[in-house]
């Protein structure tokens, strides 16, 4: 059962009726932004990795008007309107989603903006708390939307990290850069390779509409995610430091092997995974660019394996989506399959022939519900839309 994405045209009505029905104003402004999905390149992001993500066909999109006040009055759909004075510092508060916005808001107070009152309602196909960023989706959103408001342009980088630091500091969430660049510069037809070493985004063709992507949410989330995290990222430095090189980029296979026995188990199958996955994404890479994607179902299922047995960041339900995807096969229209995220649950992703999307959707749908009773969503998804005002 695949379910379908709203068009952005269907959620502007949206955000705008609820912008009329809750405040009883009709809309000047309608900001939109995706969230996003990882192609490949897993838990190599603060290891000076690549990451390959997409924006995806599913947006946060929000309509306003300006109200002649000091005072932004913001709506959300199944939540009650909030109120921010946007004269002053921005200070944590509840309800929790309001940090997302006010940490965006003092983002252009400290570029000397001076924001106008306004009201505003949210909308939003990005499944909250599914890996895919809906959190991202929020702040660029409404990054755009303060934009629109103060009439001005930032540079795309430059909203991407304004849009970073309302998660690190407001909602206090440590993210890297991946989530709000992809949701800043998607680009339709294309993936987003970014170097986090250099934090420089590059445009990857994905040109072909014969191919798709199905999302598929296991619908779990293990308790192990937040500590998990920080463990591994503390591995990694580890990791690194027994090197003793500066960045995992300049460490090869024949670096990790010398250092075995001095890391013991744990930490060399931490190591093998980022040495590993760095090179696969690379791979990966180039199969995008060339169009020969003899290897990529390989290539994904090794990162899914790392993830699996070196990493130990999956879960069950994750092994058996995969697993589903993987049974299902070339015949059937599947390239490739892997978890995708942070892990412990979450989302998995699967490159599949578009015109078999549906078949592929529903057999994964039903065999999943069989076996663990839970009802995953599944949608498919093309590069989507980065932030703009629609
Ligand atoms: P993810 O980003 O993976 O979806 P997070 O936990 O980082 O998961 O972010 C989800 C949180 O973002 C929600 O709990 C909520 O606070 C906020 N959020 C996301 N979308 C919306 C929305 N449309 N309206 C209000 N809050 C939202
Ligand atoms: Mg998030």
């Amino acid at each position: 059962m695949l379910e379908s994405n709203k068009t952005l045209s269907d959620l502007a009505s949206d955000a705008r009726s609820n912008l009329k029905s809750t405040f009883g104003v009709d809309s000047t402004l309608v900001a939109a932004a995706p969230g996003r999905v990882n192609l490949i390149g897993e838990h190599i992001d603060y290891c000076d990795g690549f990451v390959l993500p997409l924006a995806i066909e599913r947006y946060v999109v929000i309509a306003a008007r300006p109200n002649d006040s000091s005072t932004a009055r913001i709506g959300s759909t199944g939540l009650d309107p909030i109120e921010l004075d946007l004269s002053d510092r921005q200070e944590i508060g509840t309800p929790k989603w309001s940090n997302y916005l006010r940490g965006v808001i003092q983002g252009f107070l400290d570029l000397n903006y001076a924001i106008p009152g306004f009201d505003a309602f949210i909308v939003s196909s990005v499944p909250l708390g599914a890996g895919l960023s809906s959190s991202a989706a929020l702040e660029c959103c409404f990054a755009t939307l303060l934009e629109g408001l103060v009439d001005t342009v930032l540079p795309t980088a430059d909203k991407a990290l304004l849009a970073q630091k309302a998660e690190h500091d407001y909602a206090r969430v440590p993210c890297g850069i991946m989530d709000q660049f992809t949701s800043t510069f998607g680009v339709k037809d294309h993936l987003i390779l970014i170097d986090c070493r250099s934090g420089e985004p590059e445009m990857v063709p994905f040109p072909d509409p014969s191919l798709s992507i199905i999302v598929a949410n296991t619908d779990v989330s293990h308790d192990l995610s937040d500590g998990g995290y920080g463990e591994r990222r503390k591995d990694t430095e580890d990791g690194l430091g027994l090197i003793a090189k500066e960045s995992w980029r300049d460490v090869t296979m024949n670096d990790v092997y010398a250092k075995r026995d001095e890391m013991g188990d744990r930490i060399f199958r931490r190591s093998r995974h980022v040495v590993t996955e760095i090179a696969r994404t690379m791979e990966a890479v180039e199969a995008f660019k060339t169009g020969d994607f003899s290897n990529i179902g390989t290539l994904m299922a090794g990162s899914h394996r790392s993830l699996r047995d070196d990493f130990e960041v999956s879960c069950d339900e994750l092994d058996l989506m995969v697993g589903l995807a993987k049974e299902i096969g070339f015949e059937g229209g599947v390239l490739g399959a892997r978890m995708t995220g942070g892990g412990f649950g979450g989302s998995t992703v699967t490159l599949c022939r578009t015109a078999n999307t549906d078949a592929i959707a529903t057999q994964m749908h039903e065999r999943y519900q069989e076996e663990t009773g839970i009802k995953p969503l599944l949608f498919a998804t093309r590069p989507g839309i980065g932030a703009h005002l629609i």
